[in-house]
């Protein structure tokens, strides 16, 4: 913890975190250290951590990267939060992220971006940016994220780290700001599958507090990754297993750097026993517009507890009630979340609610549908995570658009509820890291951090 702290002080300008907290982590260590004396210690007793900023926290503030929250305090913990704190790991504060994690870059922190230690002048991807810069610019060796859309898949597909975001419902909601409540999902992000395993068993788990949390006993995924091992042998760790390649995953557009990379580790995981077939998921496309109506939708709902009397920001000056409304909303949300909460607004009321919302929630069964049919003759699905490597800073300034469609891969599994991972997959142009994206059957996270694990 002492050398952690000093190598993120040292290493600010990545701009990982929003809130560093030497107090707080060195207390945290000293409580470890006492429960290791006592022969209390767990796997992870000790271990430093940090949590994206959009879990609350009582003991450190929680923004979700906007400055609607600026100066709040939890009064409670998120139940991720309070797992991995009761499992022994040293929270050593809360990492940069898009605001209310909106984005693909991190550049909608209301506060600064977060850099990719890559290359500084490139962005981390997001929202979860500055949880996968603190891992891979080894100032952590692992953090928590949100995925609503590939929001964990994506900056660490950018950053060359391993992350998972478990089928919806494994990880508790509770205390994790809502940004679009039927998709968001916690998960770890870390330098291996085998670290990811050992910290989504303790985040993970039933919770009553959260309405859509899975009721399953406790899971060892851990444990579940070795057993998918079994009957193997250790030249062909994967015989047996069906990895599915969506055609749609590779159309003429993608970028060849991308292909190249993707292809070498579908080519390794072949060498270890796995067999590839072709399969297709043919609403690939449509997972955008699906995925741009029913987010935005949710947000708008979610985000209208933030009017500057129950949370939040409350304008300095106003008339009347609805003028404080207006100006503590104007002036706390920044622009991505006001285009959000617009678009949301307008796709559900009347009049459009059928056009747009109901019909982007038929199409969304109809995803979730071709999954179950690529399962019928694959174990697990295999892809790219984003069409390209990281980006320059500034580079999607003038076009929002642009950072929407690069989702096109993350955001079929998010709607369908399905577990994905990024694993690395080796380097595209500028030696910048690629991630190979693997998708599971729910509840099949056992089989995916296997797969991921033979490959590293
Ligand atoms: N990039 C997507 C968005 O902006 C996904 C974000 C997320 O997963 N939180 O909505």
């Amino acid at each position: 913890t002492t050398a952690l702290l000093a190598r993120a002080e040292a290493q600010s300008a990545l701009g990982a975190f929003l809130h560093l907290d030497r107090e707080a982590a060195l207390a945290a260590a000293a409580a470890a250290d006492a429960a290791r004396a006592a022969g209390q210690a767990t796997v992870l007793t000790g271990v430093p951590i940090a949590h994206k900023d959009i879990f609350v926290t009582a003991d450190m503030p929680t923004t979700a990267g906007s400055k609607m929250l600026a100066g709040y305090r939890s009064p409670f913990d998120a139940t991720v939060v309070a797992r991995l704190k009761t499992a022994g790991t040293v929270s050593l504060g809360k990492l940069n992220c898009d605001e209310f994690a909106m984005g693909s870059a991190n550049e909608n922190s209301a506060y600064f971006p977060a850099k990719n230690p890559w290359d500084t002048g490139r962005v981390p991807g997001g929202s979860s940016g500055g949880s996968a810069v603190a891992v891979a610019a080894r100032l952590l060796p692992g953090v928590t994220g949100t995925d609503t859309g590939g929001s964990i898949r994506q900056p660490a597909s950018f950053t060359g780290i391993t992350g998972i975001k478990p089928t919806y419902g494994v990880c508790s909601r509770y205390g994790m700001i809502a940004f679009a409540s039927s998709l968001d999902q916690a998960g770890p992000m870390a330098r291996s599958a085998e670290d990811c395993a050992l910290l989504l068993s303790a985040m993970s788990g039933f919770d009553e507090r959260d309405a859509t949390s899975a009721q399953r006993p406790p899971q060892d995924f851990h444990a579940q990754m070795l057993a998918a091992r079994e009957g193997a042998t250790a030249a062909k760790p994967l015989q047996g297993l069906r990895i599915g390649l969506p055609r749609e995953f590779f159309p003429a557009v993608l970028a060849a750097d991308v292909d190249g990379a993707v292809r070498g580790a579908l080519a390794e995981l072949e060498k270890l026993g796995a067999t590839l077939v072709d399969v297709s998921l043919p609403r690939t496309e449509l997972s955008i517009p699906v995925y741009y109506i029913i987010a935005p939708a949710e947000a708008s709902s979610n985000l209208s507890r933030f009017d500057g009397v129950k949370f939040g920001h409350r304008a300095a000056r106003y008339d009347d009630l609805l003028d404080m409304y207006k100006k503590s909303r104007a002036e706390g949300f920044g622009a991505e979340v006001k285009r959000r909460i617009m678009i949301g607004t307008y796709v559900l009321s009347h009049g459009y609610y059928d056009a747009y919302y109901l019909q982007a929630q038929k199409l969304r069964r109809m995803i979730a549908d071709d999954f179950q049919r690529c399962f019928q003759q694959c174990d697990v699905i295999a892809g790219p995570v984003a069409p390209t490597v990281a980006w320059p800073l500034h580079a999607q300034d003038a076009d929002p658009l642009q950072a929407y469609l690069a989702d096109i891969f993350t955001l079929p599994a998010s709607l369908a509820g399905l577990p994905g991972m990024s694993v690395p997959a080796g380097t595209g142009a500028n030696g910048l890291p690629v991630g190979l994206q693997l998708i599971g059957n729910y509840f099949a996270e056992g089989t995916l951090l296997h797969a991921a694990h033979a490959l590293q």
